[in-house]
């Protein structure tokens, strides 16, 4: 036979393109149209529904950058549509792509009660079916017109990501208001012909199944009248009808498909406007759920429900119904989908208590499965946390992302840095924009790395990113593809039916042990640095809040400020959402980011001074106490409790050196810094032992241009490093010496920038603080701190939740190389057997660690260096310009638990406070070191117990007494929610009223201690 195959596929384009899909709606007459645009923000509905419309027509452009239209439709339906269906087809000017990225409505009924959200895929609102003809329409949009800020110019600057600078341009043009005939059997041939057009694109050539559907198609097409496409529609939907009734083969791979709008929390839109998205594409998705009985959607984020309960009750009181029948399925269990490389260990874990808090409290619903597709990586600490929130699952497909390396598995068991492993599954679809297009369905099934003892992947289906949901046309394609010879099998699942299923086929699943590296994104540890201080602090004081006030109510009987804490808590999770905290949004987010913290830090610096000064008693007593709420002891000061002030021992001096530079010396550390103010030598006094190795200084500020190809703030791109500036030139040098401290200030000027650095030996302290001020002023420039140091190490600790995991200094293989940027949480360390270095950093993430062999004496220059600021022009044009200041320490000599608690300390200031009373005995205390409490909280069931979490921090087994200050009558192991659990793995046991703990390497335990009496 002759091969017309390719003859075919053509006409089936053009008819679809050009008879087909036109004649899904055969007639329409024009509404009338009429708006009023709100004067700023956007207003509450019934002011909005109120406010006097003006006409407007087709064509007329509309919407300031972020501005909100209130777009009135009004109309009749012909007599003549009497018995068809008819639907009003509102297009505020959308561009066919991108929902999310654009203008969007959400349409009211008049008495305020709303319909349905509107985006490019989906412009239609049913009016009746049947029509009786002359109905009268009256519709109301709340219509925002958000401008386009990725799409149409990828990654080139834009003002129009502030309000305060977008201009008042309008961005739209009113395309379409109209009521129209809908055609289902059209819709439903347009249907037939995209899955089997889709599905023959995918199908082998020489396969007889893909020549079934070509006759099939060209028989469809043979019995359509283009001169009546709506009267022979039928006819061609049954020549179709055999191929798609033809079953899928018994090995075909099994897609559980969930409806799902992965709806960033912020991003190329202010936090405001996703509480609007959150409405419309919930509101979609609720309808669809009435429409179609088989059909279920999923919603993460705690934080997105909550928004609706506020702000949409009427949307909200549908998603109850749905989700109490089954069919709305809440997931994630965290507050919001957040990064997970920066949260600290207490952060992480508050994630999944307040998410999941709120899905029981709401829903009654306990979920199992950690849901982050869109996260930029994962913490080898997670996998703990994630089985301590009583989770076991966890779904991304975000690593699939990865520049070089292609992950082996979609479906394995994940190992923490503690040993826990969870059951993970990466959608082989690779995306969690899932639309149903063939192409996609066959990806998933050949990409899914697990075939021949697997058979089951996830596929989150619906619009995603800035919302829309899945459409009645995905619903429709899913329903064809349920049993479809060729083609993967798709039903309807909830991730945990998924998950169930996967686990039971796959008992030996492979392994896959510490962090899941995203090798992309790697800016995203370093952009927008005050939003990171930013949450650094607020994590700080909420430790020290809770702390002090935990201790303030048992001491003294004060109030536990419950409410006020929780709402803080949410508003800093919330802010680890994967745009904001990693630095990805648009100014306008960032700017009230720091706004917000700057807030929060007022209402927790009052709530600690408070609590501190009720335990302090009397100003009027004249003494000075020193608060410490770091873990461990210092300058005599136990931890978590308060005592005079010791001043350290030994005398500091800073010595004039001939040469140029100052010597600075405590006792414990001499070094030097050069007449250019870099570090030469830093030496253990103790050991003789140098730290900065032979031929270089340490504290070198380097300067690399940063541009990489795409996405920049998120991305570095390795080629940044091939060029270097070494900023030696020095402005100033001076140097000032007090009985407890020496320093040298030292002050340079670069580009546009300048930089006063402080480099401080304090009395009592091994350990050289450098204090660093910079005035940013550089475009697309990646600024760093380097310290090369004289540690001969293959490998790197670095500190991240409830522990630290390693990282090669070399890069031998691909995936070693891959890691050329990464993140740490308050420490770096390395060492040789018996000696080590710690650099330690209040405030920064990203950082970089590489090794040189010297041609003079043959040693190893292992150099770390803290990534300081860059400067990336999208989406914020403007990113981290202005005034920073970083605080980092260099700490020779330290073992991992130097490491650990100095990385506490440079975050913990100590904090004096003039009372009456002598000291502040702790509420519990721990006699071994490298058992760290990381939280000291009242129980949030409001018992009045004791809540203390434990943690192992130096990656090997301890064991300890936790002693209290108190009678205690008991101590119960808890999982995070602060139910008793007994998944604890290590011995916790109750002894002449104190708890025995034997913890493994980094386990950690949550205790909920009863007061005696
Ligand atoms: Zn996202």
């Amino acid at each position: 036979m002759h091969d017309d195959r390719t003859l075919v596929e053509s006409r089936l384009k053009r008819v679809l393109d050009e008879r087909i899909r036109p004649a899904v709606y055969p007639e329409s007459v024009p509404l009338e149209v009429g708006i009023w645009t709100a004067p700023g923000e956007p207003v509450p509905v019934a002011e909005g529904l109120a406010a006097p419309r003006t006409p407007i027509a087709v064509g007329d452009a509309w919407g300031a950058p972020w501005g909100t239209s209130w777009i009135t439709v009004t109309g009749t339906v012909p007599q003549a549509w009497a018995g068809r269906t008819v639907e009003a087809l509102i297009d505020l000017g959308f561009d066919a792509n991108m929902p999310g990225f654009q203008c969007e409505g959400l349409v009211y009924r008049p008495d305020g009660t709303p319909v349905k959200g509107l985006n490019p895929q989906n412009q239609w609102v049913r009016i009746a079916a049947p029509a009786a003809g002359g109905e009268q329409v009256l519709l109301h949009v709340e219509a925002a017109s958000n401008p386009v800020i990725l799409d149409y110019h990828p990654f080139l600057p834009t003002e129009l990501g502030d309000k305060d600078t977008a201009g008042d341009q309008p961005q739209y043009k009113l395309t379409g208001m109209d009521l129209a005939v809908f055609d289902e059997t059209v819709w439903q041939l347009v249907i037939d012909l995209e899955v089997l057009g889709e599905l023959m694109a995918e199908l082998p050539v020489d396969g007889a199944r893909r020549w079934d559907v070509l006759r099939a198609v060209e028989r469809a097409l043979d019995a359509i009248d283009l001169q009546d496409v709506n009267g022979t529609a039928a006819a061609a939907r049954s020549e179709l009808a055999g191929v798609l009734a033809a079953p899928a083969v018994p090995s075909a791979h099994r897609i559980s498909a969930i409806g799902h709008a992965h709806i960033d929390s912020a991003w190329l839109w202010p936090l405001r406007e996703t509480v609007r998205k959150v409405a419309r594409t919930t509101a979609n998705m609720t309808a669809l759920l009435e429409d179609e009985p088989d059909f279920l959607y999923t919603m993460s984020q705690a934080q997105q429900f909550a928004w609706i309960k506020e702000h949409r009750p009427e949307v909200y009181a549908r998603v109850q119904k749905a989700v109490a029948q089954g069919r709305f399925v809440p997931a994630g269990g965290m507050w919001v989908e957040s990064d997970t490389n920066m949260p600290s260990s207490e952060a992480m874990a508050r994630q999944f208590v307040h998410g999941k808090r709120f899905f029981l409290d709401e829903f009654g619903v306990e979920n199992h499965e950690a849901w982050l597709p869109d996260t930029f990586g994962f913490t080898g600490g997670l996998p703990q946390i994630i089985r301590n929130a009583g989770s076991k699952w966890l779904l991304t497909q975000k690593i699939s992302w990865s520049q070089i390396n292609k992950f082996p598995h979609h479906t394995f068991l994940w190992e923490g840095i503690d040993g826990t492993r969870i059951f993970t599954h990466f959608p082989p679809v690779d995306t969690y924009n899932c639309s149903m297009k063939g192409s996609e369905i066959a990806h998933a099934a050949r990409n899914f790395k697990d075939k021949g003892v697997a058979r089951h992947s996830l596929a989150p289906t619906g619009w995603g990113d800035g919302g829309g949901g899945t459409t009645r046309e995905m619903v429709a394609k899913a329903g064809r593809m349920k049993d479809l010879e060729g083609s993967a099998t798709v039903r309807w699942e909830k991730p945990a039916e998924f998950f169930t299923k996967a686990e039971a086929e796959y008992p030996n699943p492979p392994v896959w042990v510490g962090e899941l590296y995203l090798e992309l994104h790697r800016a995203t540890l370093t952009s927008q640095a005050k939003t990171k201080q930013g949450n650094r602090r607020s994590e700080n004081l909420l430790r020290e809040a809770e702390l002090w006030c935990a201790t303030a109510s048992l001491r003294t009987g004060a109030a536990y400020p419950y409410e006020q804490l929780d709402r803080i808590w949410k508003t800093v999770l919330l802010h680890q959402f994967h745009d904001i905290l990693p630095g990805s949004s648009i100014a306008w987010v960032h700017r009230e980011a720091e706004a917000t913290y700057a807030a929060l830090a007022a209402e927790l610096d009052s709530l600690i001074d408070g609590a501190q000064q009720a335990l302090a008693g009397d100003t009027a007593g004249g003494r000075e106490l020193v608060f410490n709420s770091a873990p461990h002891p210092r300058s005599a000061v136990p931890a978590g409790g308060a005592a005079p002030a010791v001043f350290g021992a030994g005398a500091c001096e800073v010595v004039e050196r001939p040469e140029g530079g100052f010597l600075l010396r405590n006792g414990l550390l001499d070094v030097v810094v050069d007449a250019d103010g870099l570090v030469a030598s830093v030496v253990e006094v103790a050991s003789g032992r140098e730290s900065v190795a032979p031929g270089t200084r340490a504290n070198l500020l380097q300067l690399h241009p940063d541009f990489p190809n795409m996405w920049d703030a998120w991305d570095v791109d390795q080629f940044y490093r091939n060029t270097v500036t070494d900023l030696t030139a020095v402005d100033a040098l001076t140097a000032l010496s007090a009985p407890d401290q020496a320093t040298v200030r030292v002050a340079r000027s670069f580009g546009s920038s300048t930089v006063v650095q402080t480099l401080t030996l304090r009395a009592g302290e091994q350990r050289l603080d450098i204090d660093t001020e910079v005035d940013w002023h550089e475009t697309e420039k990646f600024l760093k701190a380097a310290f090369p140091l004289d540690v001969h190490t293959e490998r790197y600790a670095a500190e991240t939740q409830f522990g630290h995991l390693y990282r090669p200094t070399h890069t031998n293989t691909s995936w070693d190389a891959a890691k050329f940027e990464a993140c740490n949480h308050r420490f770096v360390h390395l060492d040789e057997p018996g000696w080590g270095v710690a650099l330690v950093t209040a405030s920064t993430y990203g950082h970089d660690v590489t090794r040189a062999v010297r041609d003079t004496d043959g040693g190893t220059t292992t150099t770390v260096r803290f990534s300081l600021l860059r400067a990336p022009r999208f989406p914020d044009p403007k990113t981290d310009q202005g005034l920073h200041r970083f605080r980092h320490a260099l700490v020779p000599g330290a073992a991992i638990g130097d490491a650990v608690r100095e990385g506490y300390r440079i975050g913990l200031p100590e904090r004096r406070v003039t009372g009456s009373a002598e000291q502040v005995a702790p509420l519990v205390q721990l006699d071994n070191d490298a058992l760290v409490v990381s939280a000291v909280k009242l129980a949030d069931d409001r018992s009045g117990d004791l809540i203390v979490r434990v943690y192992e921090a130096g990656g090997g087994r301890a064991r300890g007494l936790l002693t209290t200050s108190y009678p205690l009558a008991g101590a119960v192991p808890c999982d995070l929610l602060e139910r008793p659990w007994d998944g604890t793995r290590g011995e916790v046991a109750v002894e002449d009223g104190a708890v025995r703990l034997a913890l493994r390497p980094f386990e950690l335990v949550t205790l909920r201690l009863s007061a005696a009496g």
